[in-house]
């Protein structure tokens, strides 16, 4: 069994603000970049870029155990989701899922993940993500949860499959949701190892896109999961605190990614303007409904944990927004680059797929149609 032996010693507090973003932009530049078409084309994980992208800071802005300033900076977090999902989105996915893997921890009232898992998940010495998608389905009346357990005095002994969870490698943490069987059935959310015996990670499937995410199907054969890294039980009153969370951090490789797009319908301008003029979503009417988009999102950033309904529709609403305006851009991208966005390495078609990928990941449009239909109703 992979233990959590040792926290993170404590080092100089990353940059913050305008220097963070260009530390940001300066690893985009030179680290990131020139891996891009590696990490689409032959699913090549960057982890050493991720780990330095950790160690800048890039996934404790909104953990406020972490980020120095002890404030919830979900503003901060997206900033750097954005920055990373306009050159590459299947890192500022990943970005995401670490995220969100820290949020976990941050949100529960588990002292022990806080004190020796957290620091080393959000400066990136340890990797993870979340297994939440199942979850998040079986809330909505989608489908079963695929996961279950047998409660002993000191554990869970967990069992099932879960098809794609993603920025996972050998050693890596994810959030995981698990129905416990007998007198006191429940269910219940703990952080896991990949490396914990029993636990078994399958690449089962070639995407089209998204390929470098480190993504593997899951299988459980009776995996001991401590009573030490549980982090939501009771779980319903620790799934409202986090849920605005977890779904408002998504909109950054949304923004960044809509941003991506612009800029490569800005680029070819000069010398296509006349011709381009015809087109629909043009990149002025796209950036000016861009920015309107990060205004309301901040906006929504400063109150994560309103549990007024009308919020958590406006959260969902966003997110939707958010989706429906990448496959807008990308859309847009691929006609106003013309034959060269239609080349196998160009930026264009890379960032259609990736739209698709924001479209169809939990919440995708059509469980956020669901969840807000319901709301309507109540
Ligand atoms: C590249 C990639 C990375 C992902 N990373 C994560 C992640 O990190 N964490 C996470 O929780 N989820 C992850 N997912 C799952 C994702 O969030 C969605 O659940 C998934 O895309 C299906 O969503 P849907 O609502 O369109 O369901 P639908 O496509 O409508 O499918 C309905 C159900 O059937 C299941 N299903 C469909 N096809 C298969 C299959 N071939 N094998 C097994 N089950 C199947 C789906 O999982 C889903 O539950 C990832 C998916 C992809 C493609």
């Amino acid at each position: 069994m992979t233990a959590v032996t040792s926290a993170m010693t404590q080092t100089q507090a990353p940059a913050t603000g305008e220097a963070l973003y260009d530390r940001i932009r300066d690893i985009v530049r030179n680290d990131l970049s020139p891996l891009t078409v590696k990490i689409d084309r032959e699913g090549f994980y960057p982890a050493d870029v991720l780990r330095t992208l950790g160690a800048a800071g890039a996934f404790s802005q909104h953990l406020p155990s972490q980020n120095g300033r002890g404030e919830y900076d979900l503003s901060a977090a997206l900033k750097v989701m954005d920055i990373v999902s306009q050159e590459c989105m299947s890192t500022g996915f990943m970005i995401w899922a670490q995220d969100v893997a820290c949020w976990y921890v941050e949100m529960s009232d588990n002292e022990y993940l806080k004190e020796n898992l957290l620091p080393l998940l959000a400066s990136g010495e340890a990797l993870g993500g979340t297994a939440l998608s199942n979850p998040m389905k079986y809330m909505a009346g989608i489908e079963p949860l695929h996961l279950s357990a047998e409660e002993t005095d000191d554990a869970y002994i967990v069992n099932g499959k879960l098809p794609w969870i993603s920025n996972l490698g050998e050693g890596h943490w994810f959030g995981s949701i698990f129905k416990v069987a007998g007198d006191d059935s429940r269910d219940v959310m703990a952080m896991v190892n990949t490396s914990w015996e029993g636990l078994e990670m399958k690449q089962l499937a070639t995407f089209s896109g998204m390929e470098g995410t480190g993504t593997y199907a899951l299988h459980f054969d009776n995996v001991r999961v401590p009573k030490t890294h549980v982090v939501g039980d009771p779980l319903m009153p620790y799934l409202k605190k986090m849920k605005a969370g977890f779904i408002l951090l998504q909109t950054g490789m949304a923004t960044g990614l809509i941003d991506g797009c612009i800029q490569l319908c800005e680029e070819v301008e000069p010398r296509l303007s006349h011709v381009n003029c015809y087109l629909d979503d043009r990149p002025d009417e796209m950036r000016e409904e861009l920015e309107d988009a990060r205004d309301a999102i901040a906006e929504l950033c400063s109150t994560p944990f309103n549990q007024d309904p009308e919020y958590i529709r406006t959260v969902l609403e966003a997110r939707l927004l958010g989706s429906e305006l990448c496959l807008r851009a990308a859309n847009s991208a691929m006609q106003h680059t013309g034959a060269n966005g239609y080349l196998v390495e160009a930026p264009a078609q890379r960032k259609l797929r990736e739209a698709y990928f924001v479209a169809i990941v939990t919440p995708a449009i059509k469980h956020l149609r669901k969840e807000l239909d319901a709301m309507a109703g109540c």
